[in-house]
């Protein structure tokens, strides 16, 4: 896959509001939030989409979900809860092709989504 904005923020040649970071993956809050907390959780493998993840990425994708819950546990958002989507392609509504995990809290969301 081609380099992607993602890739500039692990490699800190772009400034991101980083919140999480382990030797696999980055959290960083979203710039254009939809929610009063919004935060990625991206691998630092570089995955294009959920659809290009394959079978030895099984574990990175658990890390990234547990990485979202323990964030969103240690902020004090877990017991009322939040949101967590990976938008997968053009219906899905990516925008950006480096994997991406959105962390979403601090109001309701409605189901189905819009
Ligand atoms: P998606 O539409 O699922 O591909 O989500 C991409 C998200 O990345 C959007 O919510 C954007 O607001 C967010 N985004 C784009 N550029 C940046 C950036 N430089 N720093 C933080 N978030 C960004």
């Amino acid at each position: 896959m081609g380099d992607t904005i993602f890739g500039k923020i692990i490699r800190h040649e772009i400034p991101a509001d980083i919140v999480y970071e382990d030797d696999e993956i980055l959290g960083f809050r979203d710039v254009n939030p939809q929610a009063p907390v919004h935060v990625l959780f991206i691998p630092k493998k570089p995955i294009a989409t959920l659809d290009d993840a394959e079978l030895d990425d099984a574990v990175l994708l658990g890390k990234l979900q547990l990485a979202a819950a323990a964030y969103a546990r240690q902020e004090g958002l877990a017991g009322k809860g939040y949101r967590t989507v990976i938008n997968c392609n053009e219906d899905g509504g990516q925008t950006v092709f480096h994997l991406h995990l959105h962390l979403l809290a601090g109001r309701r969301f409605t189901w189905p989504p819009g």
